[in-house]
Formats: C-alpha cells, structure tokens, sequence
C-alpha cells in the first residue's frame, strides 16, 4: 500500500533531534513564552528574509490576527479566493468582517487578479491570498491593485512555507503572512501551532499583544485579545525541522518532476513558470473522472485525498453569510481535483509505481 500521509514515517528522521529539544524544554521548566520560541521566531523571520516572526496557536489564528491587527470596522469587506480552506474565510468573519469570493485562475488554482478589481467596493478593506498547494499567487497585479486601491495584503502561507515569487518568499510581499504549521504542512509540529511575519515594527507589536490577552505587561490589558502563543515544545520541535525544510522541499520537488514528467496527458497537471519556486504541499492532476480515478488507485493500493471536496461556499456553516453562491470555476475543480501521494517520506520508486498505475487508467 502506498499511503496519502504517514506523519510517523514524515517525522521518523527527526525523532532523535526532536527528543533532544523536548527533554531540554522539559527539564527547563519555562513552558510558555520562553527560549525556544523567542529562537524559532528569530530562526523562521531570517529564514523568510523578514523581519519580525511571531508565534502563534494555529494557521486559523495567525490569519484571524492579522486582519484583528488593522481594526476595520466591522461589516468591512475582505477579498478571498473562493476555492481556499475554509479557514481563510472563517478568519475574516471571527472578526465580523465580510468575505467576498473572487475565484481562482483555473489553471494556477490561485485568486485570479483580473477578477479582483470587480469587486472591490468602498467598505473593502483587505485581500487575503492563498499560496494554494504550495505555489505563490501572481503578486504583482495584487500588489498594483492594493496600492491603487489603499488596501492592506495579508498572504495566507499555511501551505507555501518556502515557497517564492521572482525569488522573494510568500508571505513577505503583504502586510502580513500567515503561517500554519499543523504536522501534515511542509513546515509541520507535532500539534497545533502556526506564526505569522512581518516588516513592520509596530504590526509586530500588535500581533504580540493579540496573542497574549491583549496585554504588553503582564496584568495590564491594552485591547481585547486572545491567547493564542505558540508553546514552547512546539518551538522546539520546529526549530528542528526548519533546519530541514529545504531538503523536504527539495524532496518534493523532485518527487512532483517525476509526476510533470511521467504522467500522461489526459491528467490536467500543475503549470510550472521559472517566475515561481513551488512547494508541492500538495501535488494535484485534475481529471473529469476523478472519483473513478480516486477507486481505481485505491484497488491497485494508492491512497489519494481530495484539496478539497466541497466549495466553501457550498458548505452548510456559510449559508446566508454570502453575497453570492455561484463560482463555477471553483466548483469545476472541487469536482475534478485529485491530491497524489508527495510526502517527505514518498520515493521515486513509489512515484514511478503511482504514475505507472495511473497511465494505464
Ligand atoms: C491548514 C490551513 C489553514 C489553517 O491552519 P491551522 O493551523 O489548521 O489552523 C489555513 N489556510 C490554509 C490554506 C490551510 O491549508
């Protein structure tokens, strides 16, 4: 059997390292706040080439936060692509706000630019993006309409971590980037935990006091906050891992080259353009038979996962909290979307066996 995911094998060859970092967390006796994750925000800003890194609870916080930071008023617009995680759009209404959907390009799955300017409004006050599957959103038209526009960007990173656009990393082009590191994301703890980076001084500030009750000392309350602190284990755990992100990237990489180069045509591939450094958090083929497709593999013992079977705005939890209901390019690839085995732990000899499977389909 080929299997989707294995987070033991994923986390097998930094078990070691990871023992090591606990039982010095553990004999410390410091638990929150401490060492180990004042080391990995400095470790994961310089890795980002940005300036401040912040650790927070989970992706859905560091999302949450980042729009908490601006203060819009509530009922304000945020643009959302509409074929993202639900957590991008539940972040925007944790915070009274109001998701408009812009649909993806259909063949990068990222917002697409030229359908964003149609809906920006006079109550838009931000654009969240999503580096989907590990590829970065084509930025600079982003970039254009937010100066023109005045609006803030914040990048949803939770499945891009080292990933780049014309060599800058995700994450740095915004206001803020928003970083998950749940243990299946390229940059995975061993629970729940994410961060986000910025540049800017006083936006650090802010997310410091969001995560910790609002309060910069401790008993004295500035805003109304949340606790949302990444752990020290957690820290710990991922500064292990970070020193290994680019051999988990590279990793994938090599293993998606593989898919790009030995699957047939009749599988709807990723587009690859020198302009973009992806990551293949998930690498997905479209294909109109997909649920066939899906069974066929799992008869011949390969397990894949659909990123993602229902549209958000077909979910139940946001209906008649949406303008509008119809996204038919997010709906053709929910519909058509297959992810293939791709993780840290795969080798080419289990590729080569998934693709062989899946020409003779
Ligand atoms: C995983 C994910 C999140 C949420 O991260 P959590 O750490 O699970 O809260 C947000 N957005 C996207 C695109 C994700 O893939």
């Amino acid at each position: 059997m080929i299997e989707y995911e294995s987070l033991a094998r994923l986390n097998a060859p930094f078990f070691e390292e990871y023992s090591k970092n606990f039982d010095k967390v553990l004999k410390s006796g410091w638990y929150i706040l401490g060492t180990s994750v004042k080391q990995f925000e400095e470790e994961f800003a310089a890795y980002n080439k940005a300036a401040h890194c912040i650790g927070l609870a989970s992706g859905l916080d560091a999302i949450t936060l980042s729009i908490g930071a601006f203060n819009f008023e509530k009922g304000s617009e945020i643009i959302v692509p509409s074929n993202t995680y639900i957590a991008t759009i539940l972040s925007v209404m944790q915070n009274n706000m109001k998701p408009v959907l812009v649909e993806p390009d259909i063949h990068t799955y990222n917002i697409d630019p030229a359908k964003i300017e149609a809906a920006i409004t006079s109550k838009t006050k931000a654009i969240v993006v999503v580096h989907l599957y590990g590829k970065a959103c084509d930025m600079d038209p982003i970039i254009a309409l937010c100066k023109k526009y005045n609006l803030k960007l914040i990048e949803d990173c939770a499945q891009s971590h080292g990933a780049t656009y014309k060599g800058k990393f995700t994450g740095t082009f915004g206001e803020f980037g928003a970083f998950s590191f749940y243990p299946t994301k390229n940059l995975g703890a061993l629970g729940d935990a994410g961060a986000v980076v910025c540049n800017d001084a006083s936006l650090d500030k802010i997310i410091r006091r969001l995560r910790n009750y609002g309060s910069d000392v401790k008993y004295y309350n500035e805003v109304v906050g949340y606790n949302s602190r990444l752990d020290e284990v957690q820290a710990a755990f991922l500064s292990v891992k970070l020193k290994r992100l680019d051999d988990i990237n590279a990793h994938k990489r090599s293993l998606a080259a593989l898919y790009l180069k030995g699957l047939k045509s009749d599988f709807i591939k990723p587009v690859v353009h020198v302009d973009y450094f992806d990551v293949y958090h998930i690498f997905n083929i479209r294909h109109q038979k997909r649920d066939t497709l899906k069974e066929y593999l799992l008869k011949n013992d390969i397990k894949t996962e659909i990123h993602y079977p229902v549209s958000p705005s077909k979910q139940k939890a946001l209906q008649g909290m949406l303008d509008k209901y119809d996204f038919p390019i997010s709906e053709e690839i929910h519909r058509t979307t297959l992810s293939l085995p791709i993780s840290f732990f795969h080798t080419a000899d289990d590729v080569n066996k998934v693709i062989e499977v899946m020409n003779k389909f």
